[in-house]
């Protein structure tokens, strides 16, 4: 397909002085650069960034929130261009839901745009923080994952700066190539500039919550098969400790959207001061306190104290259905502002494995125990529903994935590393995908096992086509797609 072009970069590159270089770190703290960030506000400036580094050379690592897990973000060997800063909502359509937003928007932008209108945004990760570019780039998903598909699917259009310098107008219909390997691309081909994304009416600013014991693994996966057809949204936290016949329990919590008419409170509870995430626990502890009070518990006895005795908290509320806000219900994690520190002085990785539906419970089952039996558990395990989606490097699988947070400290790094190369095996003999966003630890021959080699062929070819100068890599890249 010939690329249309909107725009051809006539800039003439500036001579950019490059500031001193400063720590860029992986959101769970397990690796960092020392680089220089530069903080682009408009798109010139970008422009002329890529333009000077086609021409002396200079390697350059996009980055967002930087709340990828591992080191999808960071430059050992070059400088690294933020683009938090370029970051206004240019427009929202009342009617149609449409928002457009230059790439470092948040999702957070997105929802506290929409919501007084009426519209939550359809895909938005655990967290409100990640950029709508370095959510794009990863083809972030949801708990809606198996009804609504990842982000890109909800995309109208993107202007896009490629690698090489042009700027592009991309749709499902225009540069429908760019369009579909952009969305997962990694930020290997270019930058995302302004971004349309069609939002999702609603009604209320609640959900109802149906919160639901499962035993094992067989009670959970029979759960989530039996209820998704009726589920907007469904995510189940398992305690990674249990073993035997317990292997598998936790909780799982199903929302349903009310429908039109059903909330006398609308709009009034979508706004804002009703929605935001209280700033003290108990109206007394700033929630900024509470990681310094989940520390004493980091280590395998607290863990599994804290998980066992979640386990016994579902017990008492399960079944009993409630009434939540969208962004209590899907931004959980951002309550404790910082809860990556109960790590500290160590790291922490996520090990997420997506796995189809024939093999999941069996190659989970093989998982965790692999996990006991290094004596290696996950502190917090989250399982959800996927379904596939048509983007060229996508993570998403027709099944299931389950998301492992493991705490790495001086002692255990080598082993855990050993631990992670063990159950890759287990997820390729499933037939099962990894996910760069959280992923610290995937080697290229691993990578080259589970993507389809038509798709890698296509990768290689648009990264020379639209960088060939190959100035666009992050640590990431290097170690899964240029180390053997
Ligand atoms: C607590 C927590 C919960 C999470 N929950 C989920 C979840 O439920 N589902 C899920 O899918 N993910 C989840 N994530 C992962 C997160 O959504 C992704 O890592 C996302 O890509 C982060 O976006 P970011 O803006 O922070 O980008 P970064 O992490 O900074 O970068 C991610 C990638 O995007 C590229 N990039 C950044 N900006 C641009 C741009 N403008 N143009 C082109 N490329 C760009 C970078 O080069 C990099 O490859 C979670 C992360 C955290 C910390």
């Amino acid at each position: 397909m010939v690329a249309k072009k909107v725009s051809k970069t006539k800039t003439s590159p500036l001579k950019i002085e490059l500031p001193k270089p400063e720590k860029v770190e992986a959101w769970g703290m397990n690796k960092y650069s020392l680089s220089s960030v530069l903080r682009p506000t408009t798109v010139e400036e970008i422009q002329s960034i890529f333009q000077n580094a086609n021409l002396n050379g200079t390697k350059i690592a996009l980055r967002g929130g930087g709340c990828s897990y591992g080191d999808a973000s960071i430059n050992s060997e070059g400088i690294v261009l933020d683009l938090t800063e370029f970051n206004k909502v240019l427009n929202f359509d009342t009617k149609t839901g449409i928002i457009t937003v230059q790439s470092g928007a948040r999702i957070k932008d997105l929802w506290e745009t929409g919501i007084g209108k009426g519209f939550w945004p359809p895909v938005v990760s655990g967290t409100m923080m990640p950029t709508v570019g370095g959510a794009l780039s990863m083809n972030i998903h949801g708990k809606n994952n198996f009804k609504v598909g990842t982000i890109g699917e909800h995309v109208k259009e993107f202007t896009f700066l490629t690698a090489k310098g042009e700027i592009l107008k991309c749709s499902p219909k225009t540069n429908s190539d760019l369009f579909y390997s952009a969305i997962s691309g990694f930020g290997m081909l270019g930058c995302f500039l302004t971004v349309q994304i069609k939002m999702k009416p609603i009604y209320s600013g609640k959900m109802r919550i149906f919160p639901v014991l499962v035993k094992n693994f067989d009670e959970l996966f029979d759960y989530f098969e039996k209820e998704y057809k009726s589920s907007d949204y469904l995510v189940g936290w398992i305690d990674a400790f249990a073993s035997g016949a317990a292997m598998g329990r936790g909780q799982v919590h199903k929302a349903v959207n009310l429908s039109e008419g059903e909330d006398s409170d609308f709009p009034d509870n979508c706004r804002l001061d009703k929605q935001h995430l209280p700033t003290r626990l108990f109206g007394i502890i700033p929630k900024k306190w509470m990681w310094i009070l989940m520390r004493p518990f980091s280590f395998n006895l607290g863990m599994r104290l804290i998980n066992f005795a979640k386990y016994v908290a579902s017990i008492l509320v399960n079944n009993k259905p409630y009434l939540q806000g969208h962004a209590e219900y899907a931004f959980l994690l951002d309550y404790v502002p910082n809860w990556k520190f109960v790590y500290k002085p160590g790291a922490m990785i996520q090990y997420q494995v997506f796995i189809p539906k024939e093999t999941a419970k069996e190659a989970m089952k093989k998982i965790f125990s692999l996990g006991q039996s290094y004596g290696i558990i996950n502190y917090l395990s989250v399982f959800k529903k996927h379904k596939p989606d048509p983007f060229l490097l996508t993570h998403a699988v027709d099944g299931f994935s389950m998301a492992m947070d493991f705490p790495v400290t001086k002692s255990n790094k080598q082993k855990l590393w050993d631990l992670c190369y063990a159950m890759d095996e287990i997820v390729l003999k499933a037939g099962g995908r990894f996910y760069f966003a959280k992923d610290s630890t995937l080697r290229k021959r691993v990578m080259e096992s589970y993507f389809p080699k038509a798709n890698l062929k296509k990768f290689y070819t648009l990264k020379k086509k639209y960088d060939p100068k190959g100035i666009l890599q992050t640590d990431l890249y290097k170690r899964i797609f240029l180390t053997d």
